[in-house]
């Protein structure tokens, strides 16, 4: 293991992701959204998730930007973020498959909108956050830099926090009692812990 060998898996990782997101990307274009909750604050907070799982730690894998936070290599670490990695493929792959027509980038509803609590659903409730939240640990474990490696843990958590809260509002003022239940059985993205 080395730091090209690490930025590399970064990219792939990357790169896989972004091709799991093509399809489902054109298909939820053909459900008409029927409630927005896009606004100035959703862009920033999507600003804020793209610069630190992505424009920060491209930038320090392609030109070795900021060279002055590097640390040596943990192979180990590596490996592990490799595995993390992986795990959190998997689950954008379950997610989108489990939410089909229902996903979408921002705070949307769809026409004929339905609330999913089966397959990954049934862990937890943003099974898709958490993918993220591992795709950021992943870069984290993967990129021996100070800056570009914990960037995405700082990026997406402002994205999750800022938005988790009024996503769960926007699903109980569409679901009612039916996400409160829902609520009550699962925890948002680690399984019986939060
Ligand atoms: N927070 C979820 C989904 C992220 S995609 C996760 O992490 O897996 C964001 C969109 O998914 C939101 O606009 C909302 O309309 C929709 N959504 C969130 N949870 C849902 C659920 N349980 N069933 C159906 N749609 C859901």
């Amino acid at each position: 293991m080395t730091a090209t060998i690490a930025k590399i898996a970064w990219l792939v990782f990357g790169l896989v992701w972004f091709a799991l997101r093509l399809a489902p990307r054109r298909h939820s274009r053909k459900t008409p959204v029927r409630y927005s909750g896009r606004d100035m604050r959703e862009f920033a907070l999507l600003g804020a998730s793209l610069t630190g799982l992505g424009i920060v730690p491209f930038i320090y894998v392609v030109a070795h930007v900021p060279r002055f936070a590097d640390y040596p290599l943990v192979p180990a670490l590596s490996y592990l973020g490799i595995a993390v990695d992986l795990v959190s493929i998997w689950l954008f792959y379950r997610t989108h498959h489990d939410l089909g027509q229902n996903w979408s980038v921002s705070l949307d509803l769809r026409e004929r909108h339905t609330l999913v609590t089966t397959g990954v659903y049934s862990l937890v409730r943003h099974p898709m956050y958490a993918g993220f939240w591992l795709m950021a640990l992943g870069q984290a474990l993967l990129l021996p830099n100070w800056v570009a490696g914990p960037a995405g843990l700082v990026g997406f958590g402002i994205l999750f926090f800022g938005r988790v809260g009024r996503e769960e509002e926007m699903m109980i003022s569409a679901f009612g009692n039916d996400y409160r239940a829902y609520m009550q059985r699962t925890a948002r993205v680690v399984p019986f812990i939060y």
